[in-house]
């Protein structure tokens, strides 16, 4: 007699029985499955921002990267080891950025409404 576990891995490898004339599981489009590294770069996903965001100050920045390391989106541009702006493609104004900048007495980035110039 075979075990749940047993019966389980059987029925995961066994194919659905498929009507004639129509598609099977096996036709169906992978979904929510990243099959290639890098493709953010392909969707414009800082269009969902969440209405504020960041806006940095290179007079007060010191490049120390801290921003760099937290942002979750990978949103803070680099260019020869310095901080030079925000990609707003990508960034979802999360704010992170603005609260772990440690540049006093006021941080090189704070975080502005959506449109509002600083
Ligand atoms: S954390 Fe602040 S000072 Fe450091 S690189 Fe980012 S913006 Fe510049
Ligand atoms: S607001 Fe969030 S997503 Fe945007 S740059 Fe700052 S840490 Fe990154």
């Amino acid at each position: 007699m075979r075990t749940d576990e047993e019966e389980r891995a059987g029925s995961a490898s066994r194919p659905m029985p498929e009507k004639e004339g129509k598609r099977g599981w096996r036709d169906l489009p992978l979904g929510a499955v990243v099959t290639e590294a890098g493709s953010a770069r392909a969707y414009v996903t800082g269009e969902w921002r969440s209405g504020q965001r960041p806006l940095l100050d290179t007079n007060r920045c010191t490049s120390c990267m801290i921003c760099w390391v937290y942002c979750p989106d990978a949103a803070i541009k680099v260019e020869g080891g310095k901080v030079v702006g925000i990609d707003y493609d990508h960034c979802k104004g999360c704010g992170i950025c603005a609260a772990e900048c440690p540049a006093r007495p006021e941080a090189a980035i704070k975080m502005v409404a959506e449109g509002e110039e600083g």
